[in-house]
């Protein structure tokens, strides 16, 4: 229970398994890899896997930093595994995956911060998965510009960077991330590559108003983000921040509708969207626009 009461009853689905799932999580383990969908629990696991959309997290699985919504580890990092962006590759092809999200712990304890990691598994990715659309979720790299450069010459996809917050909350909410500086990211990346694709995304129930919500989506179109997720904040433990507010599908619903008549081409807003859920539909209704 948290101050708002119990949860709502849209919020409560079972966690499903089957042969398949169980299968390809024992892959995961061979070959040393780490999934979002594992390690944040992802309600959405059955689905997603199901559907061929899944969202591998590289770079090992301790965070430099310890953003106060987030259940990843906080500590010292793993050693690089070199293999891992051929193992990324090969798993994606065993998976059959159509779409791929590619994200990763901070890694402000290395020179380049992982970009080039990124690029090496996006390469990776494409040469034996040349139909798989490929999105990766990136870190702010500190703001530096030729990190980003660096991802981006790989040609992803879907460039995505999480806003996680509206303004106020955002230093509050992330450690050592600054809401402008993502703001900004997002901004360098059409300068690098014009045409590139963006994204981002917010979780709601931290305590911010719809007015709020509205600047930080009028923001992203600003620095013309083209696809949005929105989704409920869930408090991972107790010492993870308060949830303040569930919000209902029907205000979920209101928010995507405003988020379509801003100009982004996809928004996915709803209690269980998470960054990476419907993700290969989110690339499908970008590309018609
Ligand atoms: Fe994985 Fe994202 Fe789907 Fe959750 S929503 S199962 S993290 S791909
Ligand atoms: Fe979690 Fe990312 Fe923050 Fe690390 S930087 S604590 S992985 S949200």
């Amino acid at each position: 229970e948290t101050e708002v009461g119990r949860k709502p009853e849209w919020l409560k689905i079972k966690i499903q398994t089957n042969d398949q799932v169980n299968e390809l999580k024992s892959m995961m383990r061979e070959r040393k890899l780490n999934s979002v969908c594992e390690e944040a629990k992802c309600p959405n696991i059955h689905e997603c896997w199901s559907n061929r959309t899944a969202t591998f997290m590289i770079l090992g699985k301790i965070c430099t930093r310890a953003c106060r919504f987030c259940a990843v580890t906080t500590g010292l990092p793993n050693e690089l595994d070199l293999e891992e962006p051929g193992h990324v590759a090969q798993s994606v092809l065993d998976m059959g995956l159509k779409h791929v999200v590619i994200t990763s712990v901070a890694r402000d304890d290395l020179a380049d911060e992982g970009s080039s990691v990124f690029a090496q598994t996006i390469r990776a990715v494409r040469e034996l998965n040349p139909f798989t659309g490929i999105e990766v979720l990136i870190p702010d790299f500190g703001g530096r510009k030729e990190l980003l450069q660096i991802v981006l010459e790989a040609k992803p996809d879907i460039l995505n960077h999480n806003m996680e917050t509206v303004a106020r909350l955002s230093d509050q909410v992330r450690a050592k991330a600054k809401y402008p500086r993502s703001l900004q990211l997002l901004r360098n990346a059409k300068e690098i590559i014009p045409g590139q694709k963006t994204k981002s995304g917010i979780m709601l129930g931290l305590g911010e108003t719809i007015d709020e919500i509205r600047q930080t989506m009028l923001d992203l179109r600003e620095v013309d983000c083209n696809i949005l997720t929105v989704g409920q904040y869930l408090q991972p433990t107790k010492k993870h921040l308060p949830i303040r507010k569930y919000y209902t599908p029907d205000e979920f619903k209101a928010i995507k509708v405003e988020g379509m008549a801003m100009g982004f081409s996809h928004v996915e807003s709803g209690p269980m969207v998470r960054s990476s859920y419907h993700a290969h539909e989110q690339v499908k209704q970008a590309e018609m626009h």
